[in-house]
């Protein structure tokens, strides 16, 4: 199965994203982590994309395209994958549409998670996030260990550039005018476009994930 994941900044996708996915047992395909991972570690990549991340800008639509050929291609993915933050403009739809059918496959479900602008700031700006494995954390400050119940720590818990106030505006404003839109290119061309109450536990919003995608 081929899982879109639609929503706002901080609705959640990441982290449902992560739980479905081990749930189905297929990889969860994050272009965001992959982009944050060549910032840190210098690439190209991340040279190119550094500056309009940190501002809450898209990078560009032939950035993102590069990293889901490779990501499609690999071997991980042959059972599906789910694609949390991937799509975020139409030519990206677009995109991912053609590159999944020149290999037999399409978009099998879109979920949108649905959440109240007011409640993304307010997550948004108490969020830190694990510099190695990219946790997000709540109610936690920046400089503590990522450590949770039955979780090895990794790394060490910073506050994301892009989820600085003035940056998380940017982002809505982002997602209003440039992700929104995608919502209706999936209404156009299919799969039908699944709404997710995003408020509530992680199990309660996991279960209605998996409610719609049928488990
Ligand atoms: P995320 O972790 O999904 O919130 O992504 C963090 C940042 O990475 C975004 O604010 C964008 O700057 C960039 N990014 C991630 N995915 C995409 C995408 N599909 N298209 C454009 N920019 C992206």
């Amino acid at each position: 199965m081929i899982i879109v994941l639609l929503g706002p900044p901080g609705a959640g996708k990441g982290t449902q994203g992560e739980r479905l996915a081990a749930r189905l047992d297929v990889p969860k395909i994050a272009t965001g982590d992959v982009l944050r991972a060549a910032v840190r570690d210098g690439t190209p990549l991340g040279l190119e994309a550094k500056a309009a991340m940190d501002r809450g800008d898209l990078v560009p639509d032939d950035v993102i395209m590069g990293i889901m050929k490779e990501a499609l291609a690999s071997p991980a993915a042959a059972k599906g994958a789910i694609l949390d933050g991937v799509v975020r403009t139409t030519p990206q739809a677009d995109g991912v549409a053609a590159m999944l059918s020149d290999i037999g496959r399409k978009v099998d479900a879109v979920l949108l998670f649905d959440i109240a602008e007011d409640e993304l700031v307010r997550r948004l700006s108490g969020r830190t996030t694990c510099d190695n494995c990219q946790r997000p954390f709540f109610g936690r400050e920046p400089g503590e260990l990522c450590a949770v119940e039955g979780h090895v720590p990794t790394g060490t818990l910073v506050r994301r550039k892009d989820d600085e106030p003035d940056a998380v505006r940017k982002r809505l404003q982002v997602y209003r005018d440039q992700t929104s839109p995608v919502i209706n290119w999936y209404e156009e061309h299919g799969p039908r476009v699944v709404r997710i109450d995003a408020i509530g536990s992680l199990e309660e919003v996991e279960a209605r994930a998996l409610q719609v995608l049928g488990y």
